[in-house]
């Protein structure tokens, strides 16, 4: 493999990104990078950035770009996503896009990027949500969440449409079907599938 790879996980909550990014970081040896996990890490730690983070996560909002950007750029840049890696929950907004193509661009590697966009129908998505049960996964929360996703997230979809780099999937079938889609799109030479 010459390039490295950059996967890019889109979708709503619920849509499936973090299982299928977790499957797929494990099929071709990169790590999974859950934005959402290392939020929910430093709130269980209860450190004072965990103090700041939970009061958005609890409310369903979009923790502020100056608390997100630095920790993508850190998380990047460690020695075990040198060869690539799978983003889960990030860009959730344009400027975070652009925030990442700037960053890629200056650390002057040669990435593969692909960007998965999972499409789940909004019934479907709110069935889901509310058997996991997470603590942001109340009703109220669950909604401000779907909202959110509308007006910040889809941008993004749109942006990465435009530099040819999305691949939308239909993320309303079985867990393995979907798995399937997604092992077509990175190819199986580095899928290793
Ligand atoms: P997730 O686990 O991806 O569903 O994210 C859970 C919550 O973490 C979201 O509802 C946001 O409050 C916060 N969050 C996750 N990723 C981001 C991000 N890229 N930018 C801002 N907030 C985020």
């Amino acid at each position: 493999m010459t390039h490295d790879t950059g996967l890019i996980f889109l979708g709503p909550p619920g849509a499936g990104k973090g299982t299928q990014a977790k499957l797929l970081a494990e099929a071709i040896d990169v790590p999974h990078i859950a934005i959402g996990d290392i939020l929910r890490e430093a709130i269980a730690d209860q450190t004072p950035i965990g103090k700041e983070f939970q009061q958005y996560v609890d409310r369903g909002e979009l923790v502020p770009d100056r608390l997100i950007l630095d920790l993508i750029n850190d998380r990047i840049q460690q020695p075990d996503a040198k060869k690539g890696w799978i983003l889960d929950g990030f860009p959730r907004n344009v400027k975070q896009a652009l925030f990442l193509e700037e960053l890629l661009a200056k650390l002057d590697r040669s990435y593969t990027i692909y960007v998965v966009n999972l499409e789940v129908p909004e019934q479907v998505l709110m069935e889901r949500l509310l058997e996991r049960g997470r603590k942001d996964d109340t009703p109220e929360t669950l909604s401000r969440r779907l909202q959110v996703h509308k007006e910040a997230t889809e941008p993004v979809i749109d942006f990465y449409r435009d530099r040819n780099k999305l691949y939308s999937i239909d993320g309303d079938r079985s867990q393995e079907e979907v798995t399937k889609s997604i092992e077509q799109i990175v190819t199986p030479a580095q899928s290793g599938i």
